[in-house]
């Protein structure tokens, strides 16, 4: 084997590291998922030599870019994990807008770049995120609501397919390999060393209103959001909250969970700004706002430092979430008590605008609605895992009679599986695995049954 990069395998020194060091969740298997070793690839032909290693020897492969999977799906049981973290070069090219960002690029690398020549792409909203994830699942990024998924940006990748050699897969070549890329997340059968993405020219000005209530109030709100949000202007990016936050100390109420109304504009002048951000300024519970910030002027530094603020590095996680649908009486009826009794105070329920919904081009990624939900519950003491995974359970289970489905980027199949792709796009995708990895070497999604993978069970 040619093979430059480092390799741990089980028993060596490092391999431990290796296995979990870039792994945000700390919440990790204990007497389980060992892969026999850990391949971190140098360049490209490293990547070939990974696979055709694990092809020879009838070993399966697990992938890591940036280790940001809450259910941690970099790391399975044998086989080999292929640690893509020295792939971070970033590409741009001015005559077609077009970077080539290789796969554990993070956001905020991405971001800083793009931004200096005056264009965007929308990573995740967390900047440790990296793009090899958080592409292959769909990517909801920032203003997903009007731009899209991320992965409708992707214009080809560059693969190792399961039997070793490097192809690009594009609209005309390897087609249904592309179709599958954008949504198939971690039961992609490929490994894929760079995202050609198109960005687009960034906005001049993210503007924003705040409106803080207390949490009692999170249904009549919720309802609200929902019966508005389809009218807003295209510029807006909406989310709801139920979060305690400890900076607001010295006002009266603060310590519990409040609700939180949080809509930011994209935009190239303040007045388009103000005009997107009107509906915040005078509506019926407006009143009973504990604090409102109006039509501030912020930008992705201060955003993502709020980001990084509600996902702490080094905690446990479980998290898990809904794509819904009803109507706004019933909706926020079922999913207000989420946002008012968290089981801590790191806790939050996010409420996230997509409507109008748009038609989502032919790629694998295919269920989607209306509105997002997510619950996000972090901790940092083992000894409160029983309390908060039985919570997350709960509360997810309690959504049953409003669940379309789920996102790919906040799930566990192993506590809950949901359809994620459409019927017949679950079909198609089974028919490209069988076609590019019919022996199985890629992991398949990890999940309590694979039976009842695709299924809102
Ligand atoms: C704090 C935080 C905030 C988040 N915010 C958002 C958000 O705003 N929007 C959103 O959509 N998601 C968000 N997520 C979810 C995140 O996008 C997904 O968990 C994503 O899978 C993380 O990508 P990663 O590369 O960092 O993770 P990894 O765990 O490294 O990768 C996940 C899986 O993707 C596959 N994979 C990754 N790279 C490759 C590759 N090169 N070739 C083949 N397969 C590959 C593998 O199956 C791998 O196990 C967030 C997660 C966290 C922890």
């Amino acid at each position: 084997m040619n093979f430059r990069g480092q390799i741990f395998w089980k028993n060596d020194e490092g391999y431990e590291e290796a296995r979990f060091s870039r792994v945000f969740n700390h919440r990790r298997p204990k007497s389980e998922r060992y892969p026999e070793a850990i391949f971190i690839p140098e360049n490209e032909n490293d990547v070939v030599e990974a696979v055709k290693y694990a092809n020879e020897n009838n070993l399966k492969i697990a992938v890591r870019a940036g280790g940001h999977s809450w259910a941690i799906w970099s790391v399975r049981e044998s086989g080999i994990l292929v640690d893509m973290q020295k792939f971070t070069n970033v590409d741009y090219d001015e005559k077609t807008g077009i970077a080539k960002v290789q796969p554990a690029t993070r956001n905020l690398e991405l971001q800083p770049i793009l931004e200096a020549k005056g264009r965007f792409f929308a990573g995740g909203h967390c900047p440790t995120v990296a793009v090899g994830g958080f592409l292959l699942q769909g990517g909801q990024g920032w203003l997903a609501r009007s731009r899209g998924w991320s992965a409708e940006q992707i214009v080809g990748i560059d693969v190792v397919k399961a039997n070793g050699e490097l192809i690009h897969a594009n609209k005309d070549q390897n087609a249904d390999l592309y179709w599958a890329a954008r949504g198939a997340g971690p039961g992609f059968f490929g490994l894929i060393t760079c995202f050609h993405l198109q960005t687009s020219p960034s906005k001049k000005y993210m503007m924003a209103s705040t409106i803080l209530f207390p949490n009692t109030l999170a249904q009549p709100l919720l309802k609200w959001l929902q019966e508005m949000h389809g009218t807003l202007a295209p510029s807006i990016e909406l989310v709801g909250l139920g979060q305690t936050v400890p900076t607001l100390e010295n006002v009266e109420g603060t310590d519990i969970p409040i609700f939180i109304i949080h809509a930011l504009a994209f935009v190239d002048s303040e007045e388009e700004g103000i005009e997107a951000l009107k509906p915040f300024e005078s509506f019926d519970l407006k009143e009973k706002a504990y604090f409102t910030r109006e039509n501030y002027l912020t930008n992705f530094e201060e955003q993502f430092a709020l980001q990084m603020e509600a996902n702490p590095e080094g905690h446990r996680w479980a998290v898990s979430n809904a794509w819904l649908e009803g109507t706004p009486e019933k909706v926020s009826e079922i999913i207000a008590p989420s946002f008012a009794n968290l089981p801590n105070k790191q806790a939050f329920t996010l409420w996230y605008s997509m409507a109008p919904l748009r038609p989502l081009p032919d790629m694998a990624f295919s269920v989607q609605s209306e509105i997002y939900y997510a619950t996000y519950v972090v901790w940092k003491d083992e000894a409160d895992d029983a309390h908060n995974n039985n919570w997350i359970k709960q509360t997810i289970s309690d959504l049953a009679p409003i669940t379309k489905g789920q996102y790919l980027g906040d799930s566990d199949f192993q506590v809950h599986q949901r359809k994620f792709v459409s019927d017949e796009n679950w079909q198609k995708l089974q028919g490209i695995r069988a076609k590019y990895d019919h022996k199985g070497l890629f992991h398949n999604y990890l999940c309590k049954s694979e039976a009842d993978l695709n299924k809102n069970i």
